[in-house]
């Protein structure tokens, strides 16, 4: 068989007829150079929100087989009208849901992890001549239930076929020429980097950076499925993702990400005794409820009590509140406050290993921009500062620029 291929093409690269046509006509190119092309897609342009806006309007917390059943259907109409269009150029094509192709997933709805992809249908489509067309973002569970695997899940979706598949690269196709130093709608000055590693990459998606979905670059890190991130919207080399990049060590500060989607949870006056905070965060797991920061605050003198602030993905928010309030009672806790207006700002770097000092210049930015951190969270590679969200973006312009990450810097 000849050579496989898996390109995914994102939301704004099949916003509309046109941009579909243009999809397209890439596609075709690639099937002409000897490919056997296999392409991922997520919805148009911003189908995915507007779903989840008309869901939200019905009802305050949907039942979330109900928003995977309404959600996977945006990814079926764009990979039907890709399908179409090639076919339009002559060339015969096949369109998929996931679930006809096979991609089994656990029972996490809205979550979804991938278990399995039995690509048999595609490689015989692809034995027959077509170009076959996968709809992202979406699975079938052990039930035979639909399940999606989280925004931004179609590049999780293309990277897993490019496993199963032995493509020798994923092509992610998307509104920006690759991976920045920040996200260029941001920072004007941001800089494309030609080349990063997973671990780095991981960090920033992780950490905000959408352009691509966190779990598909730990798929890819596992799996050692190189990464070329870019533009649809022209042929120029974007942003390769793959093992260690040589020379890396030197750089300090690879790049800054905003993260919005966060929401802050305070539980107060717990008993200062050993075992609540376990009670805590085994209940919230036990509701598949993912925590990332974490701050425990001393107690105050006397009153044998404290306060425990974490925090959440904002859709996690009704949730959580639910539990936390029903754990209050059962171990005599204060109460819960929110807030929900915040924004995490992280700066991300391999270097960051082997220098110090990268904390306190982000911390002294942060103060000299007049800008208050409310939580501090720190690894191996990256350090995060919650803040208040109206300051976040005046945040990360702030730390680019005093890690001289712009255009003017050397190296990368
Ligand atoms: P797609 O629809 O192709 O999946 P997304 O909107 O999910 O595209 O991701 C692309 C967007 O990610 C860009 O338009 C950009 O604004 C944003 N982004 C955030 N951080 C970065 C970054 N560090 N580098 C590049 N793009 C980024
Ligand atoms: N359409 C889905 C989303 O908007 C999946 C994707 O685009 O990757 O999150
Ligand atoms: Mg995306």
């Amino acid at each position: 068989m000849d050579k496989i291929i898996v390109q995914k093409y994102g939301g704004s690269s099949v916003a509309n007829i046109l941009r579909i046509q243009d999809a397209a006509q890439r596609v075709v190119a690639y099937k002409n150079k000897g490919y056997n092309v296999v392409v991922v897609v997520s919805a148009l342009g911003d189908t995915t929100d507007e779903l989840l806006d008309m869901a939200y309007k019905i009802a305050k917390e949907p039942p979330e087989r109900e928003l995977d059943m309404l959600m996977s259907t945006g990814e079926q109409v764009s990979s039907a009208l890709l399908a179409m269009a090639i076919n339009a150029l002559g060339k015969e094509s096949i369109s998929f849901t996931g679930a006809q192709v096979g991609i089994m997933t656990d029972r996490s709805h809205t979550k979804a992890r991938i278990i399995n992809i039995d690509a048999k249908r595609i490689k015989e489509e692809l034995n027959k001549g077509k170009v076959v067309i996968v709809a992202g973002f979406q699975g079938i569970n052990p039930e035979q239930d639909i399940t999606t695997l989280g925004r931004g899940g179609s590049d999780t979706t293309a990277v897993a076929l490019a496993k199963v598949l032995k493509s020798s690269v994923c092509e992610i196709y998307t509104d920006v020429d690759g991976i920045y130093t920040a996200d260029p709608r941001i920072v004007s000055d941001a800089k494309k980097i030609d080349k990063i590693c997973y671990e780095e990459m991981l960090e920033m998606a992780s950490l905000g950076a959408q352009v691509m979905q966190a779990r598909s670059i730990e798929l890819a890190s596992k799996f050692h499925v190189p990464i070329h991130v870019r533009s649809s919207f022209s042929n120029k080399q974007g942003t390769i993702v793959t093992k260690e990049v040589r020379a890396m060590e030197d750089v300090l500060v690879s790049g800054v990400t905003i993260n919005k989607n966060e929401a802050k949870i305070t539980v107060c006056d717990v008993p200062d005794k050993p075992g609540y905070a376990a009670r805590i965060f085994e209940t919230l797991a036990d509701a598949d409820i993912n925590v990332d920061m974490i701050i425990q605050n001393i107690s105050r003198t006397g009153a044998n009590a404290t306060d425990v602030s974490f925090t959440v993905m904002k859709s996690d928010l009704q949730k959580t509140l639910k539990v936390a309030k029903k754990l209050c009672k059962e171990i005599e806790a204060g109460g819960t406050t929110y807030d929900d207006d915040i924004a995490k700002v992280s700066v991300v770097g391999i270097g960051m290993r082997s220098h110090s000092g990268v904390a306190g210049k982000m911390f002294k930015t942060l103060a000299e921009a007049g800008i208050n951190i409310e939580m501090i969270s720190t690894s191996e590679i990256k350090i995060s500062c919650v803040v208040d969200k109206s300051s976040g973006e005046k945040a990360v312009k702030a730390i680019h620029k005093a890690f001289k990450l712009g255009k003017l810097k050397k190296g990368h």
